[in-house]
């Protein structure tokens, strides 16, 4: 039903580019790796169009195309949302030694671990 509501007729259900293997939505500026990808993959498939997608394209296996299909979905939908939330791109390792330390001191002195006699039922 939901996917009725968003059905523009057009065979596409968002706005932008699709997939040409998965019909997922496609990031518009794709990265060099998942352009690495997909040359590949392009390379061992044959054009499929449907209409609503011309650009549709069949592998087979189609397990050949889940690493391509898992990046772009990454690209197009975790990375723009761990943007929104802050989360940062790259890691620090220089200072992930530190807040592992605070993580577990914190963790250790919050009452998620009781002490000895909460366990007991003394508590
Ligand atoms: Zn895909």
């Amino acid at each position: 039903m939901v996917s009725e509501l968003l059905d523009n007729g057009d065979g596409n259900d968002h706005p932008g580019p699709q997939c040409p293997y998965c019909d997922d939505a496609y990031p518009g500026t794709p990265t060099k790796h998942l352009q690495d990808l997909r040359a590949t993959l392009d390379a061992h498939s044959r054009p499929c169009p449907i209409p609503g997608h011309p650009q549709r394209r069949s592998v087979n296996p189609v397990t050949l195309a889940t690493s391509h299909c898992a990046h772009h979905r990454l690209e197009h939908d975790v990375i723009p949302l761990t943007r929104k939330q802050g989360w940062p791109l790259s890691i620090q390792f220089d200072l992930l030694h530190a807040r592992i330390l605070d993580f577990m001191e914190s963790f250790l002195t919050s009452s998620m671990i009781p002490g000895p006699r909460c366990s007991l039922g003394h508590c």
